[in-house]
């Protein structure tokens, strides 16, 4: 029997613990996994035929669910792996892990990607997070893209634009609505073994400073302009802080650690806005969250979708369309 795409990539009942690196999450309702970037396409507007937009997952390691039932559909990239190296580039769809796309550049004899070593989650997520500030330094991963490609918002039309065109800011990319399908990278030429050896060294670094083996989403707080949140943290005396299962982490203080998978969603929300709380008394200084709180709304607003297009439709001499 051949099942019709929207049926065969969605399920009922998905754990999201099981999907995010803090472990933490309810069931999702509606967990779609496309196959293609054309069934994603085709899952985006049968859904927003529907008046709804998902939730885009890609490795959840920067998000966090809420722990009761998530009605929001969900679209998660995590079965779009392409990846194709045309030298000095490199071609990746969104659910391509980045520790994957990071080794088959260094195997390539491809340089640039390798101060991003042990930053989990996939080349999505890294597109809208701007994912950087790893063991290799300030480097952020929209430098390296020259293409991107994305399902337009109003129309689910693939489109791409210049990396250049994008505005990228700090742990952020403006997309307006654009789900990011697939990138094109620029990479420079480099030495395989003396790649292998810079990430292996970037990679003792990261795991001297982060507690990589437990549970979290990554840092919880943006640094603000001039300070440093784990710092400031850690001079607040809040390292080993805990509310319910949620502590932070003695070795970084801007990570909270789900300790033995215990916490909930609501303990990690009281310990940040204790941080805050803390941190805004002692030092004047606010702190802005870097991770994603997963917002549970079924139905998007006519208005919040079309002027997402909008902006596009005003935009539209960045964008070209692709049959
Ligand atoms: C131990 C640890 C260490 C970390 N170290 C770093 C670090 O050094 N530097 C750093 O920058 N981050 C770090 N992070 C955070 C995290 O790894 C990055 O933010 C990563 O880029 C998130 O990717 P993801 O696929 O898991 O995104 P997700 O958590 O799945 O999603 C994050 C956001 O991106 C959106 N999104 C995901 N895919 C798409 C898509 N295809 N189209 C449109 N929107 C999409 C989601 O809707 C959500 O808003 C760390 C995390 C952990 C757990």
């Amino acid at each position: 029997m051949i099942l019709h795409p929207l049926a065969r990539c969605s399920r009922m009942g998905v754990l999201l613990r099981d999907r995010t690196s803090i472990g933490i999450g309810g069931t999702a309702e509606r967990f779609y996994t496309p196959e293609s970037v054309d069934e994603m396409r085709q899952v985006l507007k049968h859904l927003r035929a529907q008046g709804l937009e998902p939730f885009i997952l890609g490795g959840g390691c920067n998000t966090l669910f809420p722990d009761r039932p998530f009605s929001r559909p969900i679209l998660a990239t995590e079965k779009l792996r392409g990846l194709s190296v045309r030298e000095p580039r490199l071609y990746v769809e969104a659910g391509v892990r980045l520790d994957t796309l990071i080794r088959v550049a260094i195997e390539s004899g491809l340089s640039g990607l390798e101060m991003f070593i042990g930053i989990p989650g996939t080349v999505g997520g890294a597109v809208t997070m701007n994912a950087g500030g790893g063991p290799g330094g300030g480097d952020e991963f929209g430098t390296l893209v020259r293409t991107l490609y994305c399902l337009h918002p109003e129309t689910s039309e693939l489109v791409s634009m210049p990396g250049s065109q994008i505005e990228w800011g700090y742990r952020s990319a403006r997309l307006d609505g654009l789900v990011v399908a697939a990138a094109e990278l620029e990479l420079a030429p480099g030495d395989t073994p003396a790649l292998r050896q810079l990430a292996r060294e970037f990679m003792h670094r990261k795991a001297a400073v982060q507690p990589l083996t437990s549970s979290s989403a990554g840092c919880i707080f943006k640094n603000p302009p001039g300070f440093t949140a784990g710092k400031l943290i850690d001079e607040a005396g809040l390292k080993g802080e805990r509310i319910g299962g949620a502590v932070v982490s003695t070795r970084h203080g801007n990570f909270i650690i789900n300790e033995g998978g215990k916490a909930s969603s609501g303990d990690i929300l009281a310990l940040i806005e204790r941080i805050r709380d803390l941190v805004w008394s002692k030092f004047r200084v606010r702190l802005d969250l870097e991770i994603v709180v997963a917002e549970d709304r079924p139905a998007v607003s006519r208005g919040g979708r079309e002027a997402a297009g909008a902006e596009w439709e005003r935009r539209k001499d960045a964008l070209t369309t692709h049959a």
